[in-house]
């Protein structure tokens, strides 16, 4: 199974390494269906910061990463908005946490 750095490094490749995330492998299962998603806040406070949600949709594992500049044009959905439960895109993944 994945560790936790390895999903930071692929979320590192994917925003800052010029990386196409479409093209790296789940740490887990394998499967070249990662998703990230970025998560913003209307408080109106940050609107280029947020969180960033980085997941599997084959095997729905994967982490957050909180407090991030949005970087690497992944697309952004409101808080609110972002789960699937409520219309968005964002699965009900198992996060991967820090050992
Ligand atoms: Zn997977």
């Amino acid at each position: 199974m994945g560790s936790h750095d390895d999903w930071l490094g692929i979320y590192d490749s994917a925003v800052g390494g010029g990386v196409d995330l479409a093209a790296l492998s789940c740490p887990n299962c394998a499967h070249r269906a990662l998703k990230l998603v970025y998560v913003y806040y209307d408080d109106g406070y940050a609107p280029d910061r947020g969180t960033a949600a980085l997941w599997c949709d084959s095997c729905l594992m994967g982490i957050t990463v909180g407090r991030v500049r949005f970087l690497g044009g992944y697309p952004r959905v409101l808080s609110e908005k972002s789960r699937r439960a409520d219309g968005g895109p964002i699965p009900n993944f198992e996060i991967v946490i820090p050992e």
